[in-house]
């Protein structure tokens, strides 16, 4: 079966996209740590980071560069922070998430809520950021 992020791409579920190219994918977390909180996935369904091949790796870190530049731009922030977790979706995604400190990216913390409508603004505003 699909991942739930498999079925995102495919634009079976919607998603808050940031940007896309053939291989790699990014969109807004739903259940944001921060403001900007945004995940970077390879469109090809990877359970586990580390078993992915070096080109394809090297890829994605690339891919979420060009992404946390756009969200460094948009979200004030002291920088962009990158976790990898993967124990709640199979599917590999990195989160970049706009630090302040480091309780702003401890996954214990309360998630924050936004309507409809301000995720689509700060999509809109990271979206046209990204070169
Ligand atoms: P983890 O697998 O532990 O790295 O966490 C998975 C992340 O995916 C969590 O931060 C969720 O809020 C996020 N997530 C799950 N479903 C969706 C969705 N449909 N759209 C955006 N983010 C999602």
């Amino acid at each position: 079966m699909s991942s739930i992020f498999t079925k995102i791409v495919q634009g079976e579920i919607p998603s808050y996209k940031i940007a896309e190219d053939d291989t790699y994918f990014a969109f807004l977390d739903i259940n944001p740590l921060a403001k900007g909180h945004t995940l970077v996935i390879p469109k090809k369904e990877t359970n586990y980071i580390f078993a992915m091949g070096d080109d394809e790796l090297a890829g994605l870190m690339l891919f979420a560069k060009k992404i946390a530049l756009a969200l460094e731009s948009v979200v004030p922030c002291k920088r962009i922070g990158v976790a990898v977790l993967g124990l709640e979706v199979a599917h590999t995604h990195i989160h970049l998430v706009p630090i302040n400190t480091v309780y702003d990216i401890d996954f214990k913390q309360p998630k924050l809520s936004f309507t409809p409508q301000e995720f689509e603004a700060l999509r809109e505003a990271i979206a046209s950021k990204v070169v």
